[in-house]
């Protein structure tokens, strides 16, 4: 199988000639080619979308809505088969695929189809004559998204880019290129129009950098990691050109005694174990109060052991494997430098002895808030467990470090809960719940977790220039 960019409408070899392998991560062997596209393949993906933004953004709002709804249809007609793509490229379980996954990516397509009919701009009058604002599409605009939800952050970004009016250049991961390719054909086969939406498969310093600096791309939204978001920004930030980041995290989730953490214990290890630990908003530090702190872990070790790890496509398996050998020698490493700096493993921290790349689901206590396990990224399926003895104790651990995703909090006292939502350097707070979402409320984090919010109007918003204009009426 070949995977090729697409752009303006049809599918396109890479300019340079050369392909990159696509790997199975559930047992480690090449079964894909994608294009390694270069500045030549993002250049005519740009002017595809510069043709393109003229008609598209001259469209009635309703117009572009009809076009979103009708690609989300064409989507859940294939719901199976991108589910199982998803499955295979990126080793997550076929249930999460299947159930969360590419259902959410219909859900983005929709979700903007109708925020297009829905987004509004302000008018002032009364002050200095009657002011009122246009929100206009910026242009063409670049996407660039992680390997962890490939479909879902891919649609996430070119939905509300599309909704408000602009044409985009989509780069999705090299390491899982394949539903964003098969998200192309379909757009082809509904006669899509021509430029509105372009793929560009490659590497990041390859596609994304010239995607980055072009000047006629006038913003670029971006999730990934914080070292490349890091270099994203120092590359567009002289050329004051905008920017969304989303980037990492390293999520506490605080457990207080007063809480229901047993009726909630199945949500509690999906918070640390879902899709491997490979989704950027699960916690990785786990807090407990030291009265419930034994008990606590006992069930959290028991429950990670008893997670089925296996070949992702067998519904019945719960973790499958980590997405890339690049990715699992990082975790390896991490959870040597875990034992290094005297973390105590009290399950997993193991590879599984098969094929592909697999580790066990990973608990370690005894490792303090400064230690780089707590406060670098591992991105696995890796907790570690602190106790703590106050609230004011359990936020200042939660605070500890450079990144500000999001965070969860499980008590009975929701005065507390909401004191603390109010002061964990968070983007997003849950209470008693995690990942649940609401589309309209503003995503993003603080500090080394980026710069910027999507969701919702949020997402409108970043893709639209606001300007005034102010109309002396007598
Ligand atoms: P990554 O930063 O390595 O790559 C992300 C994308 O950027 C890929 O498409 C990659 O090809 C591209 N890229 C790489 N170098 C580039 C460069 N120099 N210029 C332009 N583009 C470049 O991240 P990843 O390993 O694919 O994804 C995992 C990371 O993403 C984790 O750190 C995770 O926390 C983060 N993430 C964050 C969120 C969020 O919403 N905050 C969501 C999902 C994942």
């Amino acid at each position: 199988m070949r995977l090729r960019h697409f752009i303006a409408g049809e599918p396109r070899e890479p300019a340079s000639g050369r392909w990159g392998e696509v790997f199975d991560p559930a047992n480690g062997k090449a079964y894909a080619e994608v294009a390694l596209g270069d500045a030549a393949d993002v250049d005519a993906a740009i002017s595809a979308a510069e043709d393109a933004f003229p008609a598209w953004s001259a469209l009635p709002h309703t117009e572009r809505a009809r076009w979103l709804e009708k690609l989300a249809d064409a989507l859940e007609a294939r719901l199976d088969d991108f589910a199982h793509a998803e499955s295979r490229d990126g080793g997550k379980p076929i249930k999460l695929a299947r159930e969360a996954e590419i259902p959410r990516a219909i859900s983005n397509l929709r979700f903007f189809a109708h925020a297009a009919t829905q987004f509004a701009s302000e008018s002032h009058h009364g002050q200095a004559g009657l002011n009122y604002t246009l929100r206009q599409p910026l242009g063409v605009v670049g996407t660039i998204s992680p390997w962890n939800l490939p479909l879902y952050l891919f649609t996430w970004k070119i939905a509300p880019a599309l909704a408000a009016g602009n044409t985009v250049v989509a780069k999705p991961s090299e390491v899982t290129p394949v539903t964003a390719t098969m998200l192309g054909e379909l757009a082809a086969q509904i006669c899509f129009p021509k430029g509105v939406l372009n793929i560009v498969h490659g590497l990041g310093p390859d596609v994304g950098e010239p995607l980055v600096t072009d000047a006629r791309v006038k913003a670029i939204s971006f999730t990934g990691s914080t070292a490349v978001g890091r270099r994203i920004a120092g590359i567009a930030g002289p050329l004051l050109k905008k920017m969304s980041l989303e980037l990492g995290g390293k999520n506490p989730t605080l457990v207080f005694a007063d809480s229901d953490w047993r009726d909630h214990l199945d949500t509690l290890v999906r918070s640390a174990f879902q899709n491997s630990g490979q989704i950027c908003l699960c916690g990785s530090r786990v807090l407990v109060e030291r009265g419930i702190y034994t008990e606590f872990r006992d069930a959290l070790v028991e429950r990670a052991q008893q997670l089925r790890v296996g070949d992702p496509i067998d519904e019945d398996n719960q973790l499958g494997p980590l997405v890339s050998r690049a990715h699992f020698d990082k975790v390896v490493n991490a959870l040597q430098r875990a034992r290094d700096e005297g973390g105590k493993v009290l399950c997993g921290g193991t590879v599984l002895d098969r094929p592909g790349w697999f580790v066990a689901p990973t608990v370690i206590e005894n490792l303090g808030p400064d230690c780089a396990s707590n406060r670098e990224e591992i991105f696995g399926p890796v907790v570690t467990l602190q106790p703590f003895d106050t609230d004011t104790h359990a936020l200042a651990l939660a605070n500890a470090g450079e990144y500000g995703l999001a965070a969860s909090v499980w008590t009975r006292d929701l005065r507390r809960a909401h004191r603390l939502a109010a002061q964990l350097r968070a983007g997003m707070v849950w209470i008693n719940t995690w990942l649940q979402r609401d589309l309209r409320t503003p995503f993003g984090g603080s500090g080394a977790s980026g710069l910027g919010r999507e969701g919702g109007f949020e997402a409108m918003r970043f893709f639209t220039d606001a300007k005034n204009v102010g109309l002396q009426l007598d």
